[in-house]
């Protein structure tokens, strides 16, 4: 039974979705005006293994991850850059859908921008004012918080404190400081639509309101975001769906816990952040998903060099029983036994670590431990038991692909994507291994290592062992 703590209700429940199978998941996606950091990307990636481990469990997701293309932000950028805000935006979008791709992350059923979504983003405010939630000062509509009675019960205040502690600037024309804007009026320059309240743009929380139910319903099931969203974005996108549809607007909250550089929130504005795809030319995108995954995903986490180093070095034992797998089922061996292993059990264990409010660091753990078993089983035929069989390794592949490939995505089995990506032919590779071995038989090292080197000017390295000779690509 999965459980999945609420920031809602701030207990761990049990998940019952509205209409299972189907899953409806709504996830706060970029504001698209640069490259996004590594600790977006934990958002993007923690979101993605839950995703993953839902569709792992049977249920059909609905994914929506939406784009926020205009903005404050995007409008500096293309004074900055001298283009329009469009073009800022573009340019982003494209460089998102490549970093998300490197980083494996399954991309979503759509990813909807407030820019293609404006008729139904001022629809919205219309019934917020007809219904009496929202006022007009002279083109600028604000949100009006006093009238909505649950304001505060996801970020667990209370309106006052909110009042108090708000560093909301102030703003004569609102009435109270805590409301928030629904259409700013244009100001000289700034990319514009018509209104009823005149030309303008709308809020950012607005626009989630809009899209999430546009694409998954005026209820659903899974709404999620970092820790920074949960006021005032969550906290208003609650206010502005459940005063306009009387209806409650999500099931699950679920947050992203922050990625700190010294115990302090990476961001843009702070200036110590380091972009996704500068992160990528250090270290693999297994390596940075091993990261995410070994903590959990509410908390806080830590960013260094050494951990992902560490991640990366950990990797190296999966990897190397990746390439064996590869290189035993390409010989596919009938004769021999299927050594016992209860896969089963490892698996049940991860589903328990993951049932409980995703417990992927526990889960891991139980990857790692099956690794261990494997290469076990492996190093004692070896030494002289019984030959194994391809059946045992198609299992423990099958079981592989579906947990640390399909979940958690910090294994890679297709080698021969990666080999011919590199340009390499694994024929061959092959063939040079076979003759470095007849060279090693016949003492002829010297001959022996010459291949070894010339397979290393390929980017190949070989690695000897009891079992024989496997190879990997190196960067
Ligand atoms: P933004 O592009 O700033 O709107 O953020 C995109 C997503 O990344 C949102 O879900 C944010 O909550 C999340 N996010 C931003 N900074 C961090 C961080 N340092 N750690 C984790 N998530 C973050
Ligand atoms: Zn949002």
């Amino acid at each position: 039974m999965l459980k999945i703590y609420n920031t809602l209700t701030k207990q761990k429940e049990e998940f019952k979705p509205i209409d299972p199978p189907n899953v409806s998941m709504y996830v706060c996606g970029p504001t698209v005006y640069d490259f996004f950091h590594i600790g977006n990307a934990r958002s993007f990636i923690s979101s993605d293994i839950i995703r993953k481990y839902l569709e792992y469990k049977g249920y059909n997701v609905k994914f929506v991850m939406n784009l926020t293309d205009v903005d404050d932000k995007i409008i500096k950028k293309s004074i900055e850059e001298k283009t329009g805000t469009e073009q800022v935006a573009e340019k982003y979008i494209g460089a998102f859908f490549q970093d998300i791709g490197k980083l494996t992350v399954a991309k979503a059923d759509i990813y909807p921008k407030a820019t293609g979504h404006m008729q139904d983003i001022i629809d919205m405010i219309k019934e917020l004012e007809q219904k009496g939630f929202a006022y007009n000062v002279d083109g600028n509509v604000f949100y009006d918080v006093a009238k909505f009675k649950g304001y505060g019960k996801l970020s667990g205040k209370k309106i006052d404190e909110l009042e108090a502690g708000a560093r909301i600037e102030k703003n004569e024309e609102k009435k109270n400081p805590l409301d928030f804007s629904l259409w700013k009026k244009a100001k000289e320059g700034e990319p514009y639509w018509d209104s009823p309240w005149g030309k303008g743009r709308p809020g950012w929380h607005i626009e989630c309101s809009v899209m999430s139910s546009k694409h998954l319903g005026k209820t659903f099931d899974i709404h999620a975001g970092g820790n920074d969203l949960i006021f005032p974005h969550h906290e208003n996108e609650i206010a502005q769906s459940e005063a306009a549809n009387e209806q409650p607007f999500v099931k699950y909250w679920l947050h992203f816990g922050f990625l700190n550089i010294d115990n302090t929130k990476m961001s843009k504005s702070l200036g110590n952040f380091f972009t996704a795809r500068d992160i990528l030319t250090k270290y693999s995108a297994e390596a940075i998903r091993l990261f995410f995954a070994q903590a959990y995903y509410r908390g806080p986490l830590n960013f260094n060099d050494e951990l992902l180093a560490a991640a990366e070095k950990g990797l190296e034992k999966l990897g190397n029983l990746t390439d064996t797998i590869n290189q035993e089922l390409s010989k596919n061996i009938t004769e021999g036994v299927t050594p016992e292993l209860d896969i089963k059990q490892f698996e049940d264990k991860i589903i328990a670590a993951m049932d409980d409010d995703f417990n992927t660091a526990q889960a891991i753990a139980v990857i790692f431990d099956f690794t261990k078993e494997v290469n076990r089983i492996i190093a004692k035929s070896a030494s002289g038991g019984e030959n194994i069989n391809a059946e045992f390794y198609k299992n423990v592949k099958a079981f592989l692909e579906r947990t640390a490939v399909g979940i958690f995505g910090i294994m890679n089995f297709n080698a021969d994507d990666n080999l011919s990506g590199a340009g390499i032919d694994v024929e061959h590779i092959q063939q040079m291994i076979d003759k470095r071995l007849e060279a090693k038989n016949e003492k002829n090292y010297a001959l022996a290592d010459k291949i070894r080197e010339e397979l290393k000017e390929l980017g190949v390295e070989l690695k000897d062992s009891k079992e024989g000779t496997t190879f990997k690509v190196v960067k």
